[in-house]
């Protein structure tokens, strides 16, 4: 077998399309030389090594050491230096390179085949000999942290002693003598803490280096990091050797990074930094402050910086001819390494640049019109998901965060407001334009009002899908759920934190994309959907197959909406506007009636609320389609609990409290998810879906008289398992229609449909979609109906399964396609099959997910509904479906 790939300038055994084999590091170092840029000769050992490696207890492979020692010998004929030769000693570095790239987090070893004799033919042969001696006392303390497991700071302390000695400040006033002493210093602490001498052999060396590479592999720092990034752990990681080249010898050698353009705006510049006379590390280790690499680099102010163009100008321009190059060659922003020894620049890693999302749009949008790359290319370059970072406000990077508590990043954005614990008074405070942050220890679905009203939500805990952070997840709000660290006491209207007391009125800031709690006003960035957004959604659109809707109820949302691009309403829940203010007082007066007359006095008073509501959302979304769900919750969820509320409901029936009790106590269930809701309300209060028609098509004729477009109705039942009951609302609406005409002279347009939400709906979509206009797939609850999982309590268990790998994901954020998929796929295949002009759409959190939205694409649908804030991810995941 073939383990090793050599590479040098203008030729190379690999390429950058084999990172799977040789990492991205030396993928890209091959593909680099072979381009013809200097790159120092070396060779890369695959990530088949690694796999060998792990699974014969941890032993290589019989003939890599003959492949390593011809390439070795390959380096030093092109080097004119031979690795184990004391008079003209070959030094390489041993680097690591996973397939991903994953910074920071394994070995590399630098330096090495250095030793107290080579040491001296490096002083002799470079003329140079403090260099020789920080090059070896630097590879002592690498090698001894690295490979021989000897702790970092015994070596730091030992240096601070001695420069403390001599009265120095910076490493650069040690002398020659210094760093020899410092050598041996170190050489002692080795021999102390490993219980062996510093190993002299280079071939031992290489070896060592060689294992711990691969080993680190398998280090903490690894492991946590691949968890996070969803890298698996049988890809490996290859290692690269590597001649050295030398930054640290003196005032014509430096060492640096740079990006093509820069990382965080994505402005096209050559953005980086270097320093002169240092090696490697030095950069980011921060021990002293690098300079900028362009003169007129935006992040380069400051009187006292020296530019790498000004310090070495005929360096730069080679570098950022080779950056150019680079760029065009890989299609992509670079994120580069370089180091220049005496006067001659080499380059020692290139990879695609990291960049935040906001760069992400500014580098497709500018590449695409560079033609650099394709606009198909470009929708491809933007994550959907990292547009959530652009549509919320968030915390001007600049601002200083004086950080309470760390709970989950619930739903990103940031948020500014004065403390209010009490969710009545929260959207009350708020209808009256204050901006509140609603502190809970959790919420339930009686805040909704509250947390509608608040600019952001922080709750002492639940998790990523509690109540709180799914809610406001759909409302665009910032929210940290699961602060834990919040000691709150709803009796005295304050929590404290770290020993300090936040009352009621006190202003905080949360940050829900990093779950920070923190003190204080912190300033703020609006969200900017012009420029390149708008550019690339333009382009997404013209793409995408399917429609994008939103699912909004309130005016606010619905203008979100329409800003974000929706192309109608997907779900308007007209229960929530059944919580708010004083209404809730007619809607138990509904519920607690004895008998239909009572409800239709109680209904009466509601019409003219839900009809004013109605109106103001057809109007915001003139002509485009709305979809209103019929009454759905559990009637359970607006009982009257205390003495004070049942006073107030029986004091507006003129009632008996003590009757109105017991009726409450007959209406209150086990289960109320699977209990009294839904087409079931509907079937036995037929009223509550002649009010709602009624408002409905009243507020379609008044807003298309204001606006003088037509409004396109679509009334929705919710949770129907069976064609009859589908069939019964449509009667009702039908006959509420014809009065509606009779009464006006106008007749309603409108489409009746219903939701696809329990399992025998999806199976008995064939039956239902001949009396349906339109079907949309109620996915959250279907996927709690097929699963069996309330998601409300599926916080305890519900990650676990995730780490542990028994779901791939969430199912509530990303579709179970084998499951719940294959209900839905069912359901299109049999609606469509038994109503061809049936529209079909999803409403629900799946919406707004890519990975479900290219799925919910790939089986045919019409339409996905997500929440306003989710509109642009939709897009764009559609667009990069249809590609
Ligand atoms: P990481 O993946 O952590 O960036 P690298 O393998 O890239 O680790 O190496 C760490 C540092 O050492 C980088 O700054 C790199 O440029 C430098 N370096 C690696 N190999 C050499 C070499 N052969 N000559 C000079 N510097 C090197
Ligand atoms: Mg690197
Ligand atoms: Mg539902």
């Amino acid at each position: 077998t073939k383990w090793v790939y050599s590479f040098s300038a203008g030729r190379s055994e690999g390429s950058a399309s084999m990172k799977e084999l040789l990492g991205g590091k030396g993928a890209n170092l091959a593909e680099m030389a072979a381009l013809g840029l200097p790159v120092p000769p070396g060779f890369t050992i695959t990530t088949e090594v690694c796999a060998f490696f792990y699974t014969n207890g941890k032993t290589f492979p019989a003939d890599l050491a003959g492949q390593v020692d011809a390439a070795l010998a390959d380096i030093g004929r092109i080097a004119g230096h031979a690795f184990e030769d004391p008079q003209q000693p070959l030094l390489v570095s041993v680097r690591s390179g996973a397939r991903a790239s994953m910074p920071g987090m394994m070995d590399t070893v630098l330096n090495l085949g250095l030793n107290d004799e080579t040491v001296e033919a490096i002083a002799r042969n470079s003329g140079d000999e403090r260099f020789a001696w920080d090059c070896y006392r630097r590879f002592i303390e690498m090698y001894s942290s690295v490979v021989l497991g000897v702790e970092h700071h015994q070596f730091e302390e030992a240096l601070e002693r001695i420069k403390e000695s001599k009265g120095f400040a910076l490493d650069t006033q040690l002398t020659a003598d210094d760093w020899r002493k410092v050598a041996a210093q170190y050489k002692a602490i080795v021999e102390q803490a490993a219980g062996k001498s510093f190993p002299q052999d280079p071939r031992e060396q290489l070896c060592g280096a060689i294992k711990a590479v691969f080993s680190s592999w398998m280090n903490n720092r690894a492991i946590v990091y691949r968890g996070l990034h969803n890298i698996p752990e049988s890809w490996g990681t290859a290692v690269s050797i590597q001649a050295m080249v030398f930054g640290n010898m003196g005032a014509q050698s430096a060492t640096g990074v740079a990006f093509t353009r820069n990382p965080s705006t994505g402005v096209r510049e050559l953005y980086g930094e270097y320093l002169i006379n240092a090696q490697g590390e030095d950069v980011v280790a921060g021990i002293r402050t690098p300079q900028p690499i362009a003169q007129s680099a935006s992040h380069a102010s400051g009187f006292e910086k020296i530019s790498l163009e000004a310090a070495m100008p005929a360096i730069f321009a080679e570098f950022k001819g080779y950056a150019d190059k680079l760029e065009r060659h890989f299609r992509d922003m670079q994120d580069m390494e370089f180091t220049v020894e005496r006067g001659k620049l080499w380059m020692l890693q290139t990879r695609a640049g990291k960049r935040t999302a906001r760069a992400a749009l500014k580098l497709a949008v500018d590449m695409a019109r560079e033609g650099l790359i394709g606009k198909d290319e470009a929708i491809t370059r933007v994550e959907p998901q990292s547009l959530e970072q652009l549509l919320h406000p968030t915390i001007d990077p600049a601002a200083k965060r004086n950080i309470l508590a760390t709970g989950l990043p619930a739903s990103p954005g940031a948020a500014v407001g004065e403390i209010v614990f009490d969710p009545e008074e929260a959207a009350k405070l708020a209808s009256n334009g204050r901006k509140i942050i609603l502190v809970r220890i959790e919420t339930s679905p009686e805040d909704i009002g509250g947390m509608h009203g608040a600019e952001g939500i922080l709750t002492a805990r639940g998790g990523m899908t509690s109540h709180a952070a799914v809610v406001a997840r759909g409302m665009g709000k910032p929210c940290v759920t699961g602060a834990g660290a919040l000691r709150i006491d709803y009796e005295d209207q304050s929590f404290t934190v770290a020993g300090k007391r936040f009352g009621k009125g006190d202003r905080i800031t949360i940050d829900g994309s990093a779950g920070q709690v923190i003190a204080g006003e912190v300033k703020m960035q609006r969200p900017e959907l012009t420029g390149e957004f708008a550019v690339l959604m333009s382009w997404a659109d013209q793409k995408r197959r399917l429609k994008i809707r939103a699912n909004a109820e309130t005016p606010s949302d619905a203008r979100a909406a329409r800003r974000f691009g929706a192309e109608g309403i997907g779900l308007a829940r007209t229960e929530h506007m059944f919580f708010e203010g004083e209404r809730i007082v007619a809607v138990r007066e509904m519920i607690l009636a004895d008998d239909a007359e009572g409800r239709r006095l109680a209904l009466a008073k509601l019409l003219p609320m839900q009809r004013e509501d109605f109106k103001q959302l057809f109007e915001i979304m003139s002509g485009l389609p709305v979809t209103i769900r019929l009454l759905d919750p559990p009637l359970h969820e607006f009982l009257p609990h205390s003495d004070a509320e049942i006073a107030a409901v029986a004091k507006a029936m003129g009632a008996d409290p003590v009757k109105l009790r017991r009726r409450a106590a007959q209406l209150s269930e086990f289960n109320p998810m699977l209990g009294f809701r839904g087409v079931r309300l509907a079937v036995i209060f037929p009223e509550i879906v002649d009010m709602q028609a009624r408002a409905i098509f009243e507020a379609a004729i008044e807003a298309s008289m204001s606006t003088g477009e037509p409004v396109d109705i679509e009334i929705m039942a919710p949770l129907v398992f069976t064609r009859a009951e589908l069939d019964l609302v449509k009667t009702r609406v039908a006959e509420m229609a014809k009065l509606v005409e009779g009464e006006t002279g106008i007749r309603p347009n409108y489409h009746v449909g219903t939701m696809i939400e329990l399992p025998r709906a999806a199976l008995r979509a064939g039956d239902i979609a001949p009396s349906a206009d339109f079907f949309s797939f109620g996915t959250n609850d279907l996927t709690q109906t097929t699963l069996g999982i309330s998601r409300d309590d599926s916080g305890s268990f519900l990650n676990a399964y995730v780490e542990k790998g028994l779901l791939p994901a969430d199912p509530f954020v990303t579709i179970d396609q084998e499951g719940v998929g294959e209900l839905v796929e069912l359901g299109c295949k049999r609606a469509r099959a038994a109503n061809p002009t049936i529209t079909l759409g999803v409403c629900g959190e799946h919406g707004g997910d890519p990975v479900s939205v290219a799925f919910f694409d790939k089986i045919g649908f019409d339409y996905v509904s997500c929440s306003p804030f989710r509109v642009p991810i939709a897009r764009l995941a559609a667009a990069q479906a249809a590609l």
